[in-house]
């Protein structure tokens, strides 16, 4: 299916709603039945009848049907929170006893999943240095059920060979599930190349206007009836009709906000990779990158996120250039509108945490949808103080 006709119209029976252009939004709890036969049918299929929201609520079902498109999958389930989404794909794939193999410094929440959450049910990990293919088949036990990857990495950008990855999977009989949220469905498409199970978090790009805290997972339809009839019923993480709403009206400007990102922040990593203030750029898809070849392979394009290390001596030479720049926040998360900072020094020194293992020097650099001419003269003068 054509990318115009899944953003503006699949899923959207307009008839159904006098011909409105934009979906209804359905804010009901509960759904009343005409008489008990209807009734008594609809407990047969609680994921296709309209029952209670916290099953299939239609403006949801709307947004699930746009999910499974971008991802080319069978079937979608959207979730509260890109975290509860990653939750789901994973509980619902192991049990006591079982083992997981995951890459390294996944997202920090995805880390307390595996190593504190699901380790108190008696579910072992390992977590393998991703980039390395032969490590991740090594760490796979008689016990292992899932691999799981998250590629690229959405803070140090490190990257997985995603078909290698589910050769091995498929050969030891796991399935793989892959974080996949850094290159959207539009850059990067994990189920063609072999990944069972998709998440992306929505309150980034698919969203897209930093307003919405919401997840989706993408698979087969086995897959998906799987996850709907035990965690997603269970656990009760579901989204609004309204912020599902509020998705599918960020989903009309999708492709065009991800090419605005994706080449404004190309452009500016190539002009830091230039300045003699930077010592390094962590851009998957400039040639420097290690893993340029993969990248390039099986990622169309980057979007707006990316790293770089400033040439400098002291924490407090970081400070100075970000106390220099006007022009963007210093914030978590990426995604939205406005560009973003976050240095990785913010990490050091917390009291009772430890210190992160990614350098002090390394900025976290987010891309949004304003003038990348504007947004360069402002780095340009903040790194002027070093
Ligand atoms: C933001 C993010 C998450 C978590 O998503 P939430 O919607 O905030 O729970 C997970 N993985 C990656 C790569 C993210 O960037």
């Amino acid at each position: 299916m054509h990318l115009s006709d899944i953003l503006t119209h699949l899923g959207e029976e307009r008839a159904n709603y006098f011909n409105a252009v934009a979906p209804p939004i359905i804010q009901t709890s509960n759904f009343a039945f005409p008489n008990l036969k209807a009734f008594r049918k609809a407990f047969e299929d609680e994921m296709d009848a309209h029952l209670y929201s916290r099953g299939n609520n239609p403006t949801v079902k709307i947004l699930r049907q746009k999910i499974a498109a971008l991802e080319n999958a069978e079937d979608a389930l959207v979730f509260s929170s890109g975290s509860g989404a990653i939750a789901n794909a994973v509980i619902a794939n192991v049990k006591a006893g079982d083992h997981i193999v995951c890459v390294k410094s996944p997202y920090s929440w995805t880390q307390h999943l595996i190593s504190n959450l699901l380790a108190r049910f008696g579910v072992e990990h390992t977590f393998v240095d991703g980039k390395d293919t032969s490590a991740i088949e090594s760490a796979i036990k008689d016990n292992t059920t899932v691999l799981y990857l998250e590629s690229p990495n959405s803070a140090t950008l490190e990257i997985q060979d995603l078909s290698a990855c589910a050769d091995i999977a498929k050969k030891h009989n796991l399935v793989s599930i892959i974080d996949a949220t850094y290159a959207s469905p539009l850059y990067q498409r994990p189920l063609d190349l072999g990944i069972d199970i998709s998440v992306q978090t929505c309150s980034k790009y698919l969203n897209g206007h930093s307003d919405i805290v919401a997840g989706a997972i993408s698979s087969s339809k086995a897959m998906i009836r799987k996850i709907f009839n035990t965690e997603y019923m269970t656990l009760g993480g579901i989204i609004s009709a309204q912020d599902a709403a509020m998705i599918i009206r960020g989903l009309r400007t999708l492709e065009i906000r991800l090419e605005r990102s994706s080449e404004s922040a190309l452009l500016i990593a190539q002009r830091l990779a230039r300045h003699p203030k930077i010592a390094a750029v962590h851009h998957p898809h400039l040639p420097s990158y290690p893993q340029y070849e993969l990248a390039k392979k099986q990622m169309k394009k980057c979007g707006g996120l990316f790293s770089f290390y400033l040439k400098a001596e002291a924490i407090e030479d970081v400070e100075r250039f970000f106390h220099k720049l006007q022009r963007f926040l210093l914030a978590v998360s990426w995604g939205g509108h406005e560009s973003l900072l976050l240095p990785y020094c913010a990490f050091y020194g917390i009291p009772g945490r430890e210190d992160t293992t990614v350098p002090w020097n390394m900025i976290r650099i987010y891309i949004g949808l304003e003038d990348p001419e504007w947004l360069w003269e402002d780095l340009e003068q903040a790194l002027e103080v070093l």
